[in-house]
């Protein structure tokens, strides 16, 4: 038997590839999700939790991801681990190598694979990842009981970090480079509120130090210059995100950041490559946002599948 041709091929198995999933198989349309971590869901499953999804307010990101992956299940959406190392666009058909050897068929490939931290760069972060240093709060703040920590950034994530480590740790200082929070104020008003929270404003880490573990973080005014050190035990870095796009670089156009260039249609510069969720650019990376996309870029497709029949 040969192997099958997929209609559409979803890389990527968070909320836009997923809800892609869906779509595609209520459409009926063969489709095959390639994921590379065990456990789907992707940046929300590192979540605490998700208070603007519409429905389900307040829900642990991890229990929304298995909502999703639930969901995929009863529908019997297949699913497959594996990594893609390359996809060829060829005149009719994609082609998607697997690290395990195989090659895919498919007629349309969805791009769903997110977004990943971004590193803040300075000396001390990489020597102490794991040993003070992390990118999630959710997921290490627990060994910080009656610490004191840093959360370095200003947007969402550092404002929801903070919140959730404050009910943990002694002291939870948040570092911003600037004077006002990107994050939404209904996080900065929870924000403000906490007794065990100190915002120091205007600050730029410029090293973490430490031997085996944390023990400090070196800060410059960024007005006045001015240089001064913290005792911390732990440092939770929050300070952004940067898209998974390698696998289509040189492939289809993306912008100077790295994110594929594609609208609300998800259609890529490529014919039959769409992108869905945070990888795409858009102005806001949501869940419910990345949901959307995995609804529209099934859309697209079916017009697609349609026009080159
Ligand atoms: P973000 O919104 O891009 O914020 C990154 C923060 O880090 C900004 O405050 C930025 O400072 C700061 N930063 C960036 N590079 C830095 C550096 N080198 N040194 C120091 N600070 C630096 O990223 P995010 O908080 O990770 O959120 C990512 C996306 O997910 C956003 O679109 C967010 O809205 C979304 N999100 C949504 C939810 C939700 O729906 N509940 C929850 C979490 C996140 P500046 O402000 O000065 O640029």
């Amino acid at each position: 038997m040969s192997d099958p041709l997929y209609d559409v091929v979803i890389i990527g198995s968070g909320p836009a590839g997923l809800s892609a999933a869906i779509y595609a198989t209520r459409a009926e349309l063969n489709v095959l999700v390639v994921e590379k971590e065990v456990m789907s869901g992707g940046q929300i499953l590192n979540t605490y939790e998700v208070d603007n999804y519409p429905g389900l307010p307040g829900i642990s990101g991890y229990d929304l991801g298995a909502k999703f992956k639930e969901h995929c299940d009863k529908l019997g959406v297949v699913s497959m681990e594996d990594e893609v190392t390359k996809l060829e666009s060829k005149e009719q058909n994609k082609l998607v190598y697997l690290a395990s050897g195989k090659t895919i068929s498919t007629k349309t490939i969805i791009i769903a694979t997110g977004a990943r931290n971004r590193m803040l760069g300075v000396p001390g972060e990489e020597e102490l990842s794991g040993m003070g240093v992390s990118y999630c709060a959710t997921c290490d703040g627990a060994f910080f009981k009656n610490k004191v920590v840093a959360v370095i950034g200003g947007g969402d994530v550092a404002v929801e970090d903070a919140i959730f480590l404050a009910r943990i740790c002694k002291k939870v200082y948040v570092i911003h480079r600037r004077e006002e929070f990107r994050a939404a104020k209904t996080l900065s008003t929870c924000l403000s509120n906490l007794d065990n929270v100190e915002v120091l404003w205007n600050q730029k880490v410029t090293s973490i130090e430490g031997e085996d573990m944390v023990r400090a973080i070196l800060l410059q005014d960024t007005k006045t210059k001015e240089e001064s050190q913290i005792p911390v035990d732990g440092v939770f870095i929050a300070v952004g995100t940067l898209p998974n796009s390698a696998i289509v670089s040189g492939i289809v156009e993306l912008d100077p950041s790295g994110y594929i260039v594609a609208d609300e249609t998800c259609k890529t510069s490529v014919r039959g490559i769409f992108a869905a969720g945070d990888v795409r650019t858009k102005q806001l990376r949501q869940v419910v946002t990345a949901a959307a996309d995995g609804a529209n870029a099934i859309s697209s497709i079916e017009d697609y599948i349609i026009q080159n029949k």
